[in-house]
């Protein structure tokens, strides 16, 4: 079974609905047909600063929720990233395979260090696609099952992997990003022009899969949609709207058009109306599962201790290819 690899930030008490929509959802999907290796990226947390205690507790929160959401760990390895040291060991051979500039270009360090200033950003924030790419590519996977705003950073894996391939010699296989386009991008509820976001989304631009039901109710009934009345899909004059209708068709499996001709005729606030109810009736299990699992530490450490050493078996195999590749002298 050829692999599947991805990886989510502990960088919030919650994943959202564009975390869940956008990717992991795809996660789900393609487990059975493939061989999953899903990891908690706590070393690119540390890009930014963050408590130690409460990135901790985030990282088992997170592993709940992937368990919760219908990753078995039986079927597939969920483990942290720091648990695997060959992440950050290939990341540092990628990093001196890169360029400057090259690196430069990643639109995703333009954003995230805008909001800090550029010079105040950490350089792991610059280097955080590199070490991306090693997260990838340790593992050979086919798929990479992610939302839009990856794209640029799996073309930049596909680029150091083939450099890699071609100055040593055939090593990585070269991954494809599995992106689905209906749901690549849920933009912010209240500033539909940017993407929904852990660290960048205002509390009630976002639609937190652990929030109370109640509240992610009343942030869907006041998200911002536009000054019209009719109801159609309109990605580009009427991104509010057309965010909302993506959620409800993905999470109800209404397709958009019947949708639309359901809710012709009728104002903006009957479709928010439904598509809150749509939500509460998804979130309402999936937070008591989670919760539930979230009772037993032991149980979540060792699902994490397990797939760090499953991680760990087949990450070490590549690293050590590169390595003797590379011309390090390694011992016996
Ligand atoms: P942060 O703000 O800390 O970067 P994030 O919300 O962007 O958090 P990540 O952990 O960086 O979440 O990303 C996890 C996965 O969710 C990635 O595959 C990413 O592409 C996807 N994703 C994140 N936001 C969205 C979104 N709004 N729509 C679709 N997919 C998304
Ligand atoms: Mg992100």
């Amino acid at each position: 079974r050829p692999r599947v690899l991805s990886g989510i930030q502990p960088t919030a008490d919650s994943f959202h609905f564009g975390n869940y929509l956008g990717a992991l959802r795809q996660w789900v999907g393609l487990q059975d047909s493939h061989e999953p290796f899903f990891f908690i990226a706590d070393l690119h947390a540390i890009t930014v600063e963050q408590e130690p205690k409460v990135l901790r507790e985030r990282t088992r929160r997170a592993a709940a929720q992937l368990v919760a959401m219908g990753i078995d760990p039986a079927q597939s390895a969920i483990f942290a990233q720091s648990a695997v040291p060959a992440h950050a060991q290939l990341g540092w051979v990628l990093q001196c395979m890169t360029g400057f500039g090259e690196a430069r270009r990643m639109t995703q360090f333009k954003d995230k260090s805008a909001k800090q200033g550029e010079g105040s950003a950490s350089v792991g924030l610059f280097t955080y696609p590199i070490l991306q790419a090693a997260d990838i590519l340790l593992y050979r996977p086919q798929y990479v099952p992610v939302g839009e705003d990856q794209r640029q950073h799996l073309e930049l894996t596909r680029d150091l992997a083939q450099r890699f391939n071609s100055r040593y010699k055939k090593t990585f296989r070269l991954p494809e990003p599995y992106i689905l386009k209906e749901t690549a991008k849920i933009v912010d509820l209240q500033d539909p022009t940017r993407k929904m976001s852990k660290s960048a989304s205002s509390p009630s631009g976002i639609i937190d899969l652990l929030d109370d039901p109640k509240v992610s109710a009343k942030k869907i009934r006041s998200a911002v949609t536009d000054s019209e009345a009719e109801i159609r899909f309109d990605a580009e004059d009427k991104p509010g709207l057309s965010n909302l209708l993506t959620i409800h068709s993905a999470i109800s499996g209404e397709s958009i058009d019947s949708l639309v001709e359901r809710f012709a005729g009728h104002g903006y606030g009957d479709l928010k109306k439904e598509l809150a109810e749509v939500v509460v009736d998804f979130v309402t299990p999936f937070r008591d599962t989670t919760l539930a699992l979230l009772e037993d530490r032991t149980h979540l450490d060792q699902i994490l201790a397990d797939g760090a050493a499953r991680a760990n078996e087949v990450a070490e195999r590549t690293l050590r290819d590169v390595y003797e590749r590379v011309g390090f002298a390694i011992p016996a």
